[in-house]
């Protein structure tokens, strides 16, 4: 069995490690502050009345409901099984296994080099600066490439994207490749959206999330919002029907006007409590904050992570270890969690602190 699996494997995927999400990491624990999940768990209710047919390839209510709300027209964008599912359409869409290659800036999020990897699309890199601004000078310099990934807010180091900086980068690639701009955590730093910037750029795409200030994880729907020849080509390779039923019932139930105001009265009670996270963090013997608190997550350097990390995991609180990206030794990210969960964080890191200043 094993010899057949390695005779026939694809040769691109002999070597590829699977995303190692947090919930692959570590399945028990009491808080979860590791995978930039809301705290919050809305209710919703689904009509099974339909549940007899396959549901519609794009719901018009979900489709209407975002546009509405992105400030896009509905055939600029188009709803996906989260924004990985967007991520994976692009390669699939615009890249040739084989031949083409997207350009990634690290430290970002890590699909976008997993997606390439399983389509046999090859990955080029243009680190981030030392302050986790673009570097504009690399990223232009870089060969062919089919699909350019800018994160902002950029997920792990909470960062923005300079406005010209990206202006430069996306009219450099005009002619030669789409430059894709994942705002999966634009709720938490909404003046900096480029979702009102398509008609400037014909090759800017955009990716959107209701995993994150929604608090959606768990239902699997994204966006892509794009120019709409772009839309139209995703449309032809995006399966029939890739949104169940419920999704799209729950997922239109979000995007109403009661579901938005809930949305933006925790998104405002989420950044409070970074704020504080952030300041008590910071104010800790050893412990520096690095890069910006843009998303939702505080992103942090202290020279024994391990230890502190293990110490966490002992006591059921999860975060995530940063350490093995590019620039993030010793960093160590924390989701916003509700009160009791930051408080407890805060505590548990002190008791550390204490237990470890006593014994060294
Ligand atoms: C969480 C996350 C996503 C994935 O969103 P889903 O809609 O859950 O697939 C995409 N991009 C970034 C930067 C993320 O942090």
């Amino acid at each position: 069995m094993s010899d057949i699996v390695s005779t026939l494997i694809n040769d691109n995927l002999v070597a590829l490690q699977p995303y190692e999400s947090a919930r692959r990491l570590f399945a028990g624990g009491q808080d979860w502050l590791n995978a930039n999940e809301s705290p919050y768990a809305n209710e919703y209710s689904v009509d099974s009345s339909r549940f007899n047919r396959y549901p519609s390839c794009q719901p018009a209510e979900v489709v209407n409901a975002y546009a509405q709300y992105a400030g896009v027209s509905n055939n600029e964008l188009i709803v996906t099984r989260g924004a990985d599912e967007g991520i994976e359409l692009l390669i699939r869409t615009f890249c040739t296994p084989g031949q083409d290659n997207i350009l990634i800036c690290p430290p970002t999020y890590g699909m976008y080099a997993i997606s390439a990897q399983t389509c046999n699309v090859g990955v080029k890199h243009a680190p981030l600066n030392a302050d986790f601004s673009l570097d504009v000078a690399s990223i232009c310099a870089t060969g062919e490439v089919n699909l350019v990934f800018i994160c902002a807010p950029n997920n792990p180091t909470g960062t923005t994207v300079d406005a010209d900086d990206l202006d430069r980068i996306v009219r450099h690639f005009s002619d030669t490749a789409l430059v894709v701009v994942d705002e999966a955590y634009i709720e938490f730093d909404k003046q900096n959206s480029w979702a009102d910037k398509l008609a400037d750029y014909p090759n800017l795409v955009i990716l959107r999330t209701l995993s994150k200030a929604f608090a959606l994880a768990g239902l699997r729907c994204g966006f892509t919002l794009a120019n709409a020849p772009v839309i139209a080509a995703l449309m032809k390779v995006i399966a029939p029907y890739p949104l169940a039923e419920p999704v799209a019932q729950i997922a239109a139930q979000a995007l109403n006007a009661e579901g938005k105001a809930k949305i933006e009265l925790q998104v405002d009670f989420i950044n409070r409590q970074k704020q504080w996270l952030k300041n008590t963090i910071a104010a800790l013997p050893g412990f520096d904050i690095t890069g910006d608190t843009r998303a939702n997550f505080v992103l942090f350097r202290y020279a024994q992570s391990p230890a502190l990390m293990a110490y966490l995991v002992e006591h059921g609180m999860l975060i995530r270890d940063q350490s093995k990206q590019l620039n993030l030794q010793h960093c160590l990210r924390v989701t916003v969690g509700n009160e009791a969960q930051n408080q407890r964080l805060i505590a548990l890191i002190k008791a550390f602190v204490q237990t470890t200043g006593a014994s060294a």
